[in-house]
């Protein structure tokens, strides 16, 4: 499966990706958007719909 930032949807074949991990998942940022998980992590989350626990919506596949 490749890996894309989770923001621009770019893969590592066209930007450098930095992996990160949160709540047992991974998730990879380009250095353009890393400023955006830096400076605006809440809102960054969200946008990325990488916050688990507002709400109840389950669309994370197992
Ligand atoms: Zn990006």
């Amino acid at each position: 499966m490749e890996i894309v930032c989770v923001s621009c949807s770019r893969g590592e074949d066209e930007v450098p990706l930095t992996e990160w991990r949160y709540q047992g998942d991974r998730f990879a940022v380009c250095p353009e958007c890393l400023p955006m998980l830096i400076h605006h992590r809440e809102q960054a989350m969200q946008r990325w719909h990488l916050n688990r626990q507002s709400g109840g919506d389950d669309d994370a596949p197992r």
